[in-house]
């Protein structure tokens, strides 16, 4: 069998003494390395934001003679040297936390697949939250040791970018994405032959090309079906991110799910823990299966050992998030394959069937639950909607006998962390605190931090936050030719020092972006308070096949040009990892106002959480689990509310009334200017203490080994007899 390798295109030509950045610029450790990116950065830093921090584009493009005088600049060649041996100590470990927890579980290999991973911004791969989240699970696996490697789709158009008319109406933009400017670097074998997969498809064949992301210490391997033997419209199927045509998205899920699972095999590898992060990557189970049934086990048998090793995490109870195909499709898709398993067109949709009598619906997520022992929803109350949703596929089980547990999700620490809080926390949690980030003991040391020091550095970072959109609203005036009311709408007015609430996530409608515009007088009044100003920060993406998504930034859009609001709403165009980043460090208050229980976790408030922003948001998904009493406030009550109109005005008048009498009087509690206010801060305290640990993706990838990863290397038969 040829082995394969990632060929690293290696054309920067570089100064000798410095020649390592080529080499760092293909590992993603970068985007969690304040030294690394400092290297970029500190050659020429208005390339480096030209290039969207870039690092391949950038070397690319950068004139030698910056890269010369770097070279021999003392202070430069000492960073340099300092962090190529940290990255060089960082890869080569051999003391990881899963060295030293579970020595004797060499033999372990998750495979962990996923349609999306958020990584950073120069790899637009993702379109919210679950991406994100697959980003943060790889990045703390390589963080802690796990023999962790990782499937999904490079798109070669990323997802898209996102342009607001006059009248508020979302533009979807697309480029064709340049992969050898980006760090990804194709599979191939000794002669440079590109690493390719089949997959059959109706009266034809597939060919998919795979190329490799370094993310630390383990390898992402992505999918493209942009190979000269497909046609055109093969070649298309992963440019963009979910499609809403049939026929396309149940194409991708056969190239993710089975040309996956080939791909792996033709690398090489035998996994024995397979982790399906929602129900898109399902059809593996099947890929799997076949290969025991070619080999001569019978079908139910095969389905027992497949069960035993697969995890399914499912992400969200909205009916758009969990695919259906209907049975003409699944016909038209699978009728060559259900042989190779044994069964006939009957047999193979009870494998996914709603129920046995059921014979027109194929489910993923209920492929996925039939093909593996161990699921979970990402939150506590989404375990039990889980359960709730799921208990028909049990009929002789209670709800809370539906064998679906939960783990909640986590950020990842470095990722989302402000360089400068960072430092903060470094000074008064200790040196190591990165090392021990879960622990809940190291964290009582934030109360340690001064007040006046604390308020620093978040006024800081709320002015690094304004400047930066300030900056970008200026852009977008002088070069896309817009109204000056729209360059307004984008932030040229913002106050770096009246108290911000941000909300910026996907414009689904669950999400109720317009729950706070309900009442716009009593918005109004808020806003314009003299000597107590409040602003709020929009922004975020609808899918560009979802119309009342895009009904929703329209009306958010058209409050926000309105006059009377003085700037003081504003709306930001093309929500990506970047201008989250900022947002989760700059603003004071993370708004979320999901419809409960549809938010199955959340993440965007634990990025805040992490960097001294203080959560107000509906008591779903993790703040559910966050929320003490006193480390934020809460929109609503904690129970199900069935009627959604009496919902929307329960929560609105809570969040008017939580906003008026509590937030914004503790932020502005008489005291002088020149003093930080110490009941806020004592608020962000308490947040930062009781929900960095608890909230890291740390704390949420150790769940993953104790109580999914390990069952299945451990003890396989005993997952399946309970
Ligand atoms: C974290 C993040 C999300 C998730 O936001 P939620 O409010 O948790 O849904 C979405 N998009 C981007 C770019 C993010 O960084």
């Amino acid at each position: 069998m040829p082995e394969f390798y990632a060929r690293q295109p290696n054309h920067f030509n570089l100064p000798e003494r410095i020649n390592r950045l080529g080499e760092l610029s293909y590992n993603l450790w970068w985007t969690w390395s304040n030294n690394a990116r400092d290297l970029f950065d500190r050659i020429d830093n208005v390339l480096w934001e030209q290039v969207g921090h870039n690092p391949v584009l950038f070397l690319r493009n950068v004139p030698r003679k910056r890269l010369e005088a770097a070279a021999q600049d003392l202070n430069y060649v000492d960073l340099y040297d300092a962090t190529l041996a940290e990255f060089d100590a960082y890869v080569r470990a051999t003391d990881t936390w899963f060295e030293q927890s579970y020595p004797q579980h060499n033999g372990m290999q998750i495979a962990y697949f996923s349609t999306e991973f958020g990584l950073h911004e120069t790899l637009p791969m993702y379109a919210g939250g679950l991406g994100v989240l697959a980003g943060d699970h790889l990045k703390e696996a390589s963080d802690l040791g796990l023999p962790l490697v990782a499937m999904g789709f490079i798109y070669t158009q990323g997802y898209f970018f996102q342009h607001i008319s006059e009248d508020g109406w979302q533009e979807a933009r697309r480029v064709a994405l340049r992969f050898e400017d980006m760090p990804v670097m194709p599979m191939v074998d000794a002669d440079g032959v590109p690493l390719t997969v089949e997959v059959h498809l109706p009266g034809r064949s597939l060919w998919a090309r795979v190329w490799q992301v370094r993310v630390g210490r383990l390898p992402l391997y992505l999918l493209d079906s942009n190979v000269e033997s497909n046609s055109d419209a093969d070649r298309d199927l992963t440019a963009r991110l979910y499609s809403s045509d049939l026929d396309s998205r149940i194409s991708q899920e056969i190239v993710l799910g089975i040309g996956g699972v080939r791909a792996l095999r033709k690398l090489g590898y035998q996994p024995n823990v397979w982790h399906m992060n929602e129900g898109h990557s399902a059809f593996l189970s099947l890929e799997q299966a076949r290969e025991l049934v070619q080999a001569g086990m019978p079908l139910a048998e095969a389905q027992q050992q497949v069960r035993a090793h697969n995890i399914f995490t499912t992400h969200t109870p909205v009916p758009a998030g969990n695919d259906e195909f209907p049975l003409w499709l699944v016909d038209k898709y699978f009728s060559h394959y259900w042989p190779d398993l044994g069964l006939d067109q009957q047999g193979f949709m009870d494998l996914a069937g709603r129920a046995a009598a059921d014979q027109t619906i194929f489910s993923m997520p209920i492929l996925a639950l039939r093909f593996s022992a161990q699921h979970n929803g990402v939150s506590e109350l989404h375990g039990r909607v889980a359960r709730r949703m799921w208990n028909f596929l049990w009929p002789e089980l209670q709800e809370e006998q539906v064998k679906i547990r939960h783990v909640t999700n986590g950020v990842h620490t470095d990722t989302w962390v402000s360089r400068r809080l960072g430092m903060l926390y470094t000074k008064y949690l200790g040196k190591h605190w990165r090392e021990h980030l879960d622990d809940p003991g190291l964290w009582h040391a934030v109360s340690d931090i001064p007040d006046d020091e604390l308020w620093r550095v978040r006024r800081h970072m709320k002015r690094r936050m304004v400047a930066f959109i300030r900056e970008r609203a200026r852009k977008h005036w002088i070069h896309d030719g817009i109204h000056p009311v729209q360059a307004i709408a984008a932030g040229v007015m913002l106050d770096p020092y009246a108290l911000t609430i941000g909300f910026a996530r996907r414009f689904a409608t669950y999400k109720r972006a317009d729950l706070v515009l309900s009442d716009l007088d009593r918005l109004l009044r808020l806003l314009n308070r003299p000597n107590r100003p409040v602003q709020f920060i929009f922004a975020g993406k609808a899918h560009p096949a979802d119309e009342a998504g895009k009904l929703l930034i329209q009306e958010v859009y058209r409050a926000v040009k309105k006059a009377e609001t003085g700037g003081r709403l504003v709306f930001l165009e093309d929500y990506d990892m970047n201008l989250a980043r900022y947002l989760v460090q700059g603003v004071d208050v993370w708004l979320n106002t999901p419809r409960r229980p549809m938010e199955a976790s959340g993440t965007s408030g634990q990025k805040a959480a992490l960097n001294g922003a203080v959560n107000f948001s509906v008591l779903d998904g993790w703040w559910r689990e966050g929320y003490n009493g006193e480390n934020g406030w809460v929109i609503g009550p904690d129970e199900d509310i069935i009627d959604p109109v009496e919902q929307d005005a329960k929560d609105a008048a809570s969040l008017y009334d939580v906003l008026e009498n509590e937030i914004v009087p503790l932020y502005y509690q008489d005291r002088l200017a020149s003093e930080p206010p110490s009941a806020w801060l004592a608020v962000v305290k308490e947040s930062i203490r009781t929900l960095a640990p608890q909230f890291s993706a740390r704390r949420m990838l150790k769940d993953y080994v104790r109580d999914m990863y390990m069952p299945a290397v451990e003890n396989p038969a005993g997952l399946l007899e309970s």
